[in-house]
């Protein structure tokens, strides 16, 4: 595998270009973020959402997707404290839902948000699960279809004209068809990941094209006759997961309970509604792929100078791909296959930079730590103690929506 030579993304991201340098795309679009004049982003926001207000049948003002976690109680408190709107929290449970996932969305309610949840029957959305993965080596490949027409169909219904998401996802993993995309969240139908314009792959053995709507875009003409807008807030605010995880824990969220060894990553913050498709899929992505949300996290980390190259090396060998046991039993009792057929099924989908080692174990032909030295001065505890947003939410309380962009 090739490395960006900022970051640790390898060129077997699908969609991931590298300048004439080696750098990604993503780090390019990091650097951009530090030149853009974020305060008249801001206020052009404030403008924007002005002419809401008030305007709908209903107390709300905007629709806001979340997850209950640390993006989505930033961007819902942010909407209602910093811009004075009244948002309705509309949220899609793709499969298996948390406890932790059920108890953030509930601390969202008590802060006086109004919620509503869509959750397809267990049965639908197990077969399209196990179709997911029997197909795309991807166990949440058919509820990522939803994440972003639920909102808008919402909005549709109640007669809502403003749709807030977060950041724009092709922008930040630096995806080949991101140029020019702007605020415009209605634009999102036309990327290459999400294009729910042809469902017929997840059609047939009795799933019909009505049981599909929720994981359907809404028509050109469905978005004419409703006249509304949908926002990334990520072009208009800097957007920092890192800083969310950070607000989102000192506005009463809860983190997974787990050892970093168990969930391949070295944050409690992340995919706390699915375990599936956080943990488990990581796991597949790194099979496929060869990086999985390790590599993902630390790069975010190395851009914004978190950690050096060479200490999330370390972490990346370490963490990357991990998944404990229980939650690909989980994962086969839920879609109802046997652990021999999930692991034979995620081995066909294994990717070339792979190896059969000596004691016929999967190793990863020449990775980042074969080509390049990592930190051997310092413990893979003292890194992630570091930058455990857990521990700096409860050493710093009290910080205000806005404080912690420059400190994190
Ligand atoms: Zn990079």
């Amino acid at each position: 595998m090739i490395y960006c030579s900022k970051c640790l993304m390898p060129d077997t991201r699908p969609g991931l270009i590298f300048n004439e340098a080696g750098v990604c795309k993503a780090c390019l679009w990091h650097e951009k973020k530090g030149q853009i004049d974020w305060k008249t982003r801001e206020q052009d926001l404030r403008d924007l959402v002005e002419s809401a207000k008030g305007s709908s049948r209903s107390s709300w003002d905007c629709v806001v997707g979340v997850s209950g976690g640390k993006d989505s109680t930033w961007q819902a408190m942010y909407l209602k404290e910093e811009l004075g709107l009244n948002p309705l929290l509309v949220q899609f449970v793709g499969s298996d839902g948390t406890k932790t996932g059920r108890q953030n969305i509930e601390n969202l309610i008590k802060k006086g948000f109004s919620h509503i949840s869509i959750q397809p029957n267990a049965n639908l959305a197990r077969q399209l699960a196990r179709k997911s993965f029997r197909k795309f080596g991807n166990i949440v490949k058919y509820s990522d279809y939803a994440l972003f027409p639920i909102p808008f169909r919402v909005a549709m219904a109640y007669d809502i004209q403003l749709v807030f998401f977060g950041e724009n996802p092709a922008l930040e993993a630096g995806d080949r068809n991101s140029v020019g995309l702007g605020w415009d969240a209605i634009n999102i139908k036309n990327n290459n990941t999400l294009d729910g314009s042809n469902l017929d792959v997840w059609k047939g053995e009795g799933i019909g094209e009505r049981d599909l709507i929720q994981y359907s875009f809404p028509s050109e003409d469905e978005f004419k006759l409703w006249g509304g807008q949908g926002v990334f807030m990520g072009y208009f605010l800097n957007w920092s997961v890192y800083r969310n995880g950070i607000y989102a824990y000192q506005a009463g969220m809860e983190g997974i309970d787990a050892d970093y060894h168990d969930i391949g990553i070295p944050y409690r913050h992340n995919c706390l509604d699915s375990n599936n498709g956080g943990i488990v899929n990581s796991m597949l992505k790194h099979i496929k792929l060869g990086f999985g949300n390790a590599t993902e996290f630390l790069c975010y980390d190395i851009r914004d100078g978190r950690v050096t190259r060479q200490e999330a090396i370390k972490v990346v060998k370490e963490l990357d791909g991990r998944c404990h046991q229980r939650y690909v039993e989980d994962f086969c009792n839920w879609i109802d296959i046997t652990e021999k057929d999930f692991w034979e099924t995620a081995n066909s989908f294994r990717g070339n930079m792979w190896e059969k080692s000596g004691s016929n174990k999967w190793r990863l032909k020449n990775p980042i730590w074969e080509q390049e030295p990592y930190a051997d001065d310092i413990s893979l505890d003292e890194i992630i103690e570091r930058i455990d947003t857990k521990r700096i939410a409860e050493e710093t309380e009290g910080l205000s929506i806005y404080e912690p962009y420059g400190k994190f």
